[in-house]
């Protein structure tokens, strides 16, 4: 090792779902959505002055996309901060909030990004367990009535992420009441799924923070916008943060896109209804092979084989091209994450299943 090296910050990354360079794989691996986004998308992207768009920088502050959003979601009274993916909203949002000596705390099973945005930014974090079913309990998140620990803030993806499983407009209102003193995020990147939100909440919440994507229910992984709703104070302290690290971060025509896709709302439900219907039947035929299916108020499943050995299955339909998620650790290794593809993927997958099983 050079002395050089001595000072760089170490980090064990994340580690994102494979993004194969193949057009003929059979992708149910990131959770994208396998329809294109609206053709209104595509129409104002083309539309555009692209060289206009190429040469100068974007617009900072995101306004037409901020307003946009704010009317859609009849929120005048909130602020809205745009960023690059809601992974870098979720980042801005880590370095933001938890500015605390205590632990921040969110489950052990969840979007593995958050441990990773803890360690690289110092935030001390503590996870804490779901239960047999894969539950997050509300009550260990309930800090004054259980006496527990105070802690530096709270996150919770909701609905969850690898399980699916979605927590009550009610429950999530529980976390955020009891844990007054801190910051809780609420990381919706599935609720359009038919997930409970949090929305509601913000009026009467100013510590409440709700993290939102355009990358899945929207179509538009590619674009890479996401969006934090909250209150005006709080919003304010993450712009402060994002433009002390980078200022121009969101592409014109990527915001230009969204605002497309905020104006077709037959089309965004019409999509979202097509996977709700393949994911219905994703779950009948999974559990007919077998397979423990969690509960899914999302565009994905959270499934354990149990007539193989998930990791092996994992490889046998790689080695097929039908690309699906596997997390090794303790609690998830016997499970497969599966994306719920187009009707005709998914007969592939169970097909390719029945092969291999
Ligand atoms: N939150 C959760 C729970 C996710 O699964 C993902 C997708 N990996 C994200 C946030 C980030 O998505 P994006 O940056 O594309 O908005």
């Amino acid at each position: 090792m050079y002395k050089w090296e001595e000072n760089l910050r170490k980090v064990d990354p994340y580690v994102p779902g494979a993004q194969p360079k193949q057009k003929d794989v059979i992708k149910l691996n990131t959770n994208e959505n396998p329809y294109p986004p609206s053709p209104k998308v595509i129409a104002a992207i083309r539309e555009g002055d692209l060289e206009n768009d190429m040469r100068k920088y974007p617009d900072p502050n995101s306004s037409d996309l901020v307003r946009s959003l704010k009317e859609y979601y009849g929120i005048e009274d909130m602020d809205v901060f745009v960023g690059t993916g809601s992974d870098d909203v979720l980042s801005i949002a880590f370095l933001t909030c938890f500015n605390s000596d205590k632990p921040i705390i969110f489950p052990d099973v969840t979007y593995s990004f958050y441990p990773v945005w803890a360690r690289v930014y110092g935030i001390p974090y503590k996870e804490i367990p779901v239960d047999e079913g894969m539950r997050i309990r509300v009550e260990d998140y309930n800090v004054g009535a259980e006496m527990k620990e105070p802690n530096g803030g709270v996150v919770i993806a909701n609905p969850n992420a690898p399980t699916g499983i979605n927590l009550s407009r009610k429950e999530i209102r529980e976390i955020v009441e009891a844990n007054s003193d801190v910051v809780v995020i609420v990381d919706e990147a599935y609720v359009d799924y038919s997930g409970e939100s949090a929305l509601s909440l913000l009026v009467d919440h100013e510590n409440l923070l709700i993290v939102r994507t355009f990358s899945k229910s929207r179509a538009m992984a590619g674009a890479r916008i996401g969006f934090a709703i909250g209150s005006p104070r709080l919003i304010k302290a993450m712009n402060d943060v994002a433009q002390s690290v980078n200022s121009y971060t969101k592409p014109t025509t990527s915001l230009r896109a969204a605002v497309a896709s905020v104006e077709d709302e037959e089309y965004f439900r019409a999509r979202i209804d097509d996977v709700l219907k393949t994911r219905a039947r994703t779950v009948l035929e999974l559990k007919k092979r077998g397979f423990n299916v969690l509960p899914s108020s999302t565009n994905f499943v959270f499934a354990a084989p149990t007539r193989i050995d998930a990791k092996l299955l994992f490889e046998e339909l790689g080695d097929r091209k039908i690309y699906v998620r596997y997390f090794t650790g303790e609690r998830t290794s016997k499970y497969l994450r599966i994306t719920i593809g187009t009707d005709r993927e998914m007969d592939a997958l169970f097909a390719a299943i029945d092969e291999i099983m």
